[in-house]
């Protein structure tokens, strides 16, 4: 049986409103996954995402906790919901490798990546099967197949090679995965993956392996990294084309409001991204009317919320100039409530653009959204 099932379809564009059917929940798509990198999203807590928030997932990277605390620490504690006390969804990324640990890694080759632990400096190779057996041993509800990411900018020939290596990587995930009988998480999902950077035919290419290895949803790795947003946007929909309707579509390492409303329109299903937080942290506020940056002189008297039309505790308790106070000042708990609204602000953004798919006003919210988002503050 699919774990996706489709609820309602947009009848001008490809957005689409679903249920995602996993382990710990039935997720209505398109959803958005914040980013708790070693077990926890930074500066937002769980009591606060899951209460106040209502969000349903995060996504983990399985690499971080395989290195600390390490595989023995988690399945004493029962798995990684259980380690956390997460008891929603929860994905794990085994990519991103390159991203995070660029300069530990040693060398990329067909069996896998081998990379220098930062702990103790030994040399150890992540094989395929290995990526899958660490994430079967979290307990995640979806498992993501290890996959290789080239750099920003690198010529076709690399791109084509990184595809071809993938999808040879994705073939032997299937098989660890399919094979493993002893999951702390039995009815753990497994995700592919293609690369193929900005060039459609190798992304087409690359989603016609995945969907013929027969994986329960296929993501596109690769993005949030610098490219064009029209690139992303073709890809996703040439992507489309090849991939059936029944199969979840997730588009990793994307959090811009703009950029969401845009992957949606074109048919993708399931987000994460660093980007609301990350921003959060450097000060940069998304509002209905556009983004700025808090640390402005502007904002010093201003006792005006960071946004009229949210309903975060944030924008219901605290002025800008106080806010501005706290960022200028280096105080934590400015970086703690610039993250909450940001987080809550996309969280709240999803939930609008689902309700819009399902009564079929999501071109004119859409529309709207990004009038608004340009007019600036
Ligand atoms: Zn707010």
């Amino acid at each position: 049986m699919s774990c996706f099932e489709l609820i309602s379809e947009s009848n001008s564009s490809s957005a689409r409103v679903g249920f995602l059917r996993i382990a710990h929940g039935k997720i209505q798509t398109p959803f958005f996954m914040p980013v708790a990198t070693k077990g926890a999203v930074k500066f937002v807590t769980h009591k606060e995402l899951q209460n106040e928030m209502n969000v349903e997932c995060l996504i983990s990277n399985a690499f971080i906790n395989y290195l600390k605390p390490g595989l023995g620490t988690i399945s004493a504690a029962g798995g990684l919901h259980k380690f956390m006390s997460w008891d929603k969804s929860l994905f794990t990324d085994s990519g991103g490798f390159q991203l995070i640990l660029d300069h530990f890694v040693h060398k990329i080759s067909d069996k896998g990546v081998s990379f220098r632990n930062p702990f103790d400096k030994s040399i150890e190779l992540i094989s395929p099967e290995k990526a899958v057996h660490i994430q079967n041993s979290l307990g995640s509800d979806v498992a993501m197949c290890l996959d290789h990411q080239p750099a920003f900018g690198k010529t076709r020939a690399d791109y084509l090679d990184s595809l071809i290596r993938t999808i040879g990587w994705a073939q032997e995930c299937k098989k660890a995965h399919d094979s493993n009988e002893n999951k702390i998480n039995p009815s753990q999902l497994l995700f592919g993956i293609t690369q193929g950077g900005t060039h459609a035919d190798l992304r087409v290419k690359a989603a016609h392996a995945m969907c013929e290895i027969g994986f329960d949803g296929i993501a596109l790795g690769g993005f949030g990294i610098g490219e064009a947003q029209s690139d992303l946007y073709n890809i996703i929909s040439a992507s489309k084309k090849v991939i059936l309707k029944e199969k979840p579509v997730y588009v990793m390492g994307i959090g811009s409001p703009i950029e969401l409303l845009n992957a949606i329109s074109n048919g993708a299903d399931i987000f994460d991204s660093v980007y609301p937080t990350r921003m959060a942290r450097h000060g940069l506020i998304f509002t209905h009317k556009g983004q700025f940056k808090i640390d402005k002189s502007v904002h010093k008297n201003s006792f005006a919320p960071l946004d009229p039309a949210c309903s975060c505790f944030v924008c219901k308790n605290h002025s800008r100039a106080y806010l501005h106070h706290l960022f200028k000042t280096h105080e934590q708990n400015g970086l703690m409530l610039l993250s909450y609204h940001n987080t809550f602000f996309i969280t709240n953004l999803l939930k609008e653009i689902r309700v819009a798919i399902r009564e079929n006003t999501f071109e004119k919210f859409k529309k709207e959204f990004e009038l608004s988002y340009k007019s600036k503050n």
